[in-house]
């Protein structure tokens, strides 16, 4: 059967994860091998080195292209990667020398370290804009720009860019329009839909959703873009390995669930920063009053997970909570069934201190879990009381 007009959960559980047909196994096999039998020479069943394609990678493939919302006859796909940055890098492979990037700011700091120091330096020019202002986003197109890269809800600041009005801008001015939708996650956010061309995901985040995996995919309906990408996958070779692939498609198969999980929490907790006297500044396109809200309400289909806040005392209140808490563990990353916090200034943006994507150092910023929201919001408690206690 095919699923491609089936809803968004029954995609995520079938699509890629048919029965087996040699055994019927429910679950499909990790092929864990590096090359294929030949029959004769250049005549197989599809597969001949692990590198070029493998089994458990195109279930994946092919899941998270159904998630993003293209048909299977569709000319484009997914591509899958061994992180999220050879990803972005491949994609970022496709430019040429002299090309202009206009990338969002508040960007992911490893994007921005990408373009500044390994792309800069082979000679794709880029520049940057706060690309929640649609002006800005005007003003910042050169003649030579090729892609326009946006995230959205943006990392760590949670600012919300208007991807159809983005998309059309770019598309105008002759360049591609590309979305990393980590934060989002297809479930709640589909930018091919909206007229992107490229989404771009660390599926260490939400669709791995557990924190055991590192990944990333690319997916594209433009067949040419799609087929340079594949061809990039293979001679570049920075692909995952089948049983990371196989555990990436095992955690999409729960996103939705755990997404509204996240997504309830995170609304619990950013209402509960906001009345604290003790934080001067909450970012979380759910809360009616932060400057992003009715464009995300249009945009996606929840907030998502991602809470970021500045608590009055500056850095060292910042870092006096993030060592507190108790229930959010201090960490790098996102997105898994675990609640997160940390201090983006040093750690996950550390690589963008002292450049224009510096972002300010008493954020915090958290990754709201699938926990039990009181228990979360306890914590959080407990950590802003301690602040008083010292003061
Ligand atoms: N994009 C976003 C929004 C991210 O947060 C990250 C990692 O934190 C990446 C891309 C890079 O992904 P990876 O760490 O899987 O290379």
């Amino acid at each position: 059967m095919s699923f491609e007009e089936s809803h968004f959960e029954t995609r995520a559980v079938h699509v890629g994860s048919a029965p087996d047909p040699e055994t019927g196994s429910v679950i499909p096999p990790i092929y864990q091998t590096s090359t294929f039998a030949q029959e004769s020479p250049g005549r197989h069943r599809g597969y001949e080195y692990a590198r070029t394609g493998n089994p458990t990678r195109a279930s994946l493939e092919s899941c998270l292209a159904a998630l993003e919302g293209l048909g299977s006859s569709e000319h484009g796909g997914a591509l899958c990667f061994a992180s999220g940055m050879a990803a972005t890098s491949t994609v970022l492979q496709t430019l040429a020398p002299g090309d202009h990037l206009l990338l969002s700011a508040d960007v992911y700091g490893g994007t921005y370290r990408a373009a500044a120091e390994v792309f800069a330096g082979w000679g794709l020019d880029f520049t940057t804009v706060d690309m929640t202002g649609l002006d800005a986003v005007k003003q910042g197109l050169r003649e030579r720009t090729r892609m326009v890269w946006v995230e959205t809800p943006t990392n760590p600041l949670l600012g919300v860019v208007d991807i159809a009005a983005v998309a059309e801008l770019a598309h105008a001015a002759g360049a591609l329009c590309v979305v990393d939708n980590t934060f989002a996650t297809p479930f709640l956010q589909r930018p091919l839909e909206l007229g992107a061309d490229a989404v771009v995901h660390s599926t260490t985040k939400y669709l791995g959703g557990h924190s055991d995996v590192v990944g990333g995919a690319l997916v594209t309906p433009l067949p040419e873009l799609y087929q340079r990408a594949r061809f990039l996958q293979n001679a570049v070779g920075a692909v995952p390995g089948p049983f990371d692939c196989w555990l990436a498609l095992r955690g999409v198969k729960t996103l939705a669930l755990r997404m509204r999980a996240h997504c309830h929490n995170a609304m619990r907790v950013a209402a509960f920063l906001a009345e604290r006297p003790e934080v001067v500044e909450v970012h979380y396109p759910g809360l009616p009053a932060d400057p992003g809200h009715e464009l995300a309400a249009r945009q996606m289909g929840g907030f998502g997970g991602m809470v970021s806040f500045r608590p009055a005392g500056g850095v060292d209140a910042a870092r006096r909570v993030v060592e507190r808490t108790q229930v959010f563990t201090l960490a790098e990353s996102l997105g898994g069934i675990e609640s997160l916090i940390e201090l983006p200034g040093v750690m996950t943006h550390a690589s963008v201190s002292g450049t224009e994507a510096e972002v300010p150092a008493d954020l915090v910023r958290l990754s709201v879990g699938v926990e039990h929201p009181d228990d979360l919001v306890a914590d959080l408690r407990r950590a802003l009381d301690g602040l008083r206690q010292q003061a």
